[in-house]
């Protein structure tokens, strides 16, 4: 089989945009790589805007990068290599201002346990439900473990080994944290897979967690990829060592312009915006329709929403799975206050969990952004800057009448909200309201059995041709993201002769626990 020649790219979100850049540099400089945008910039839910006349930063997307694990090594490689290093933004593990978490349960705001182990004992002790947790913890590696390869929601789970209200409490809390989702829908092996292999291998997850290494779960290519970076990045890597999170003085949209600025220096890599794709050809070659034009390629790397890809497939009985997931949407509402000191409390935010009595108004979280990003404004320290995060899964039966509440309803009922959980009076002197629609999947339960046959049908139907990336498959954060870019990249140059499908960890993650 011969190595594809001629690429396109479908989707400029980062997914899209770093297979465009690992392709740019690992193929021959005579691979052509074209990525196709549907919308009018790059950058897909990165979305970093500057606003009012102190050009305050306001993040609509994502707005902090985690340095660890592999997608973080990776994604810091990559930082290194684009030159960001002199933007960057790094908040230590032991900053005062950021290390503190919260969650709103049931009508105050309550500090999680974090490193320190007298503030930590004091959190537990002064707040009931944390005390309780305390025996189902100790009591887990005692709990039988479910059967081989089962699958649950995330509830399920932590029902079963901790507690229901470890679960109705803390998770959802940290759920609505990262996925805006529903602990009774997610799916616990592709959500929290360190915790479903941790019971899978030792029968208990604290077990696990005391017994296993951090690369246990690795696979093969991970462990190499892994040692390649840590080579190459010895120096750089070192400094992260003792960082929490990070950004840049531009926030995280500067990662996929530097990106997109770097594709465009190089002479075989074309990038369009405003091309939406509508349809896809299957023959010799495959043919890409777009609003705009036609194109051609030997092989199409789909960086789109699964949903989006499924649309645009010439036979939708193929690949039905492309569709099972829905994405919820979030309304996102960023305030700055012209006040440096308004918070009650230092930290980096809080979370409401999903058994909250009184949340009438679906709040999903609150960032502190000024105290975990304090000097991406000039003159630092001069805002309180936060961001208030509503609907999620709460949103879905709203969302498919596109019947989202109105920017101005959102903008009173988040004044309402900090005046009632932090006592904050003020007016804001700039905010931004948008609501992110479709902006995070949800992985259901079952989804890990499902990748493992969309693998199969696009190896059966459309080998060679077509493969998938995105936040869609093996993870939502941007490490996610560009790592199984970059996975997918180095698999399809790679001399192998397995056809590459972007999903083929389902082939090798079972031989784990055989
Ligand atoms: C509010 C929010 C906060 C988040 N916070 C964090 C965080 O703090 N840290 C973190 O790591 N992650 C965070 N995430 C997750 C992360 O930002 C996303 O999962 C990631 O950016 C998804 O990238 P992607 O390229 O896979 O998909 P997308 O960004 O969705 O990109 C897909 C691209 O395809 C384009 N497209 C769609 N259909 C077509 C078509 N038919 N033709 C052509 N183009 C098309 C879209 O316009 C888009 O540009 C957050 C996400 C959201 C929404």
């Amino acid at each position: 089989m011969s190595r594809p020649n001629n690429f396109v790219i479908l989707g400029g979100g980062i997914s899209g945009l770093s297979a465009a850049w690992y392709l740019s540099r690992y193929a021959s400089s005579t691979t052509k790589i074209l990525v196709l945008e549907g919308s009018n910039r790059f950058g897909g839910w990165i979305k970093s805007k500057r606003v009012g006349q102190h050009k305050i930063l306001f993040e609509q997307g994502p707005r902090t990068l985690r340095p660890n694990g592999i997608g973080g090594s990776v994604v810091l490689d990559m930082v290194n290599k684009l030159n960001l290093t002199p933007s960057l933004h790094a908040v230590t593990k032991d900053d005062d201002a950021a290390k503190d978490r919260f969650i709103y349960y049931p009508d105050k705001i309550v500090k999680l346990p974090g490193t320190s182990l007298l503030s930590s004992m004091k959190s537990v002790f002064t707040n009931n439900f944390l005390l309780k947790s305390i025996p189902s913890i100790l009591f887990e590696p005692f709990i039988k473990p479910a059967r081989n390869y089962h699958d649950e929601t995330i509830h399920e789970f932590i029902s079963r080994r901790f507690s229901k209200s470890i679960s109705d409490i803390l998770i959802s809390a940290l759920i609505h944290g990262i996925y805006a989702g529903d602990i009774n829908k997610l799916s616990i092996r592709s959500t929290f897979t360190r915790l479903y292999n941790l019971e899978q291998k030792y029968g208990s997850v604290i077990k696990g967690l005391l017994m296993s290494n951090k690369e246990e779960f690795l696979s093969q290519q991970d462990k190499y990829l892994l040692k390649i970076i840590n080579d190459e990045n010895k120096d750089f890597l070192s400094i992260f060592k003792n960082v929490s999170l990070y950004s840049f003085k531009d926030g995280i949209e500067q990662l996929s312009s530097a990106i997109v600025n770097d594709l465009k220096n190089k002479e075989n890599v074309q990038l369009k915006t405003n091309n939406q794709v509508t349809k896809l050809e299957f023959g010799e070659n495959v043919k890409i329709f777009t609003n705009e034009a036609v194109y051609e390629a030997d092989h199409v790397i789909s960086a789109l929403p699964s949903r989006a890809l499924y649309y645009i497939l010439p036979e939708k009985d193929v690949l039905p799975h492309l569709s099972y997931n829905p994405s919820v949407s979030v309304a996102t509402i960023n305030l700055a206050y012209a006040h440096p000191k308004i918070l009650p409390v230092k930290g980096f935010g809080y979370l409401i969990p999903q058994s909250t009595p009184h949340n009438p108004y679906h709040v999903l979280g609150v960032v502190f952004d000024s105290n975990a990003m304090p000097l991406q404004d000039e003159p630092s320290r001069t805002y309180t800057k936060l961001t208030i995060m509503m609907g999620g899964h709460y949103f879905n039966s709203i969302s498919e009448k596109d019947d989202f509440p109105k920017k101005e309803i959102l903008l009173q009922q988040s004044i309402e909200i900090l005046e009632k959980h932090l006592g904050i009076y003020s007016t804001p002197l700039y905010y931004l309201v948008d609501i992110q629609k479709n902006c995070i999947p949800q992985y259901y339960v079952g989804h890990y059995s499902r990748l493992k046959e969309l693998h199969y049908a696009i190896k059966n139907h459309y080998a060679n041709r077509l493969s998938v990336t995105g936040a869609s498959y093996w993870g939502i954060s941007i490490n996610d993201c560009v790592l199984n870019s970059a996975k997918l990249v180095l698999n399809i140059l790679s001399n192998s002769p397995n056809v590459v499908t972007g999903l083929e960890e389902v082939e090798i993650q079972n031989e784990h626990y055989l």
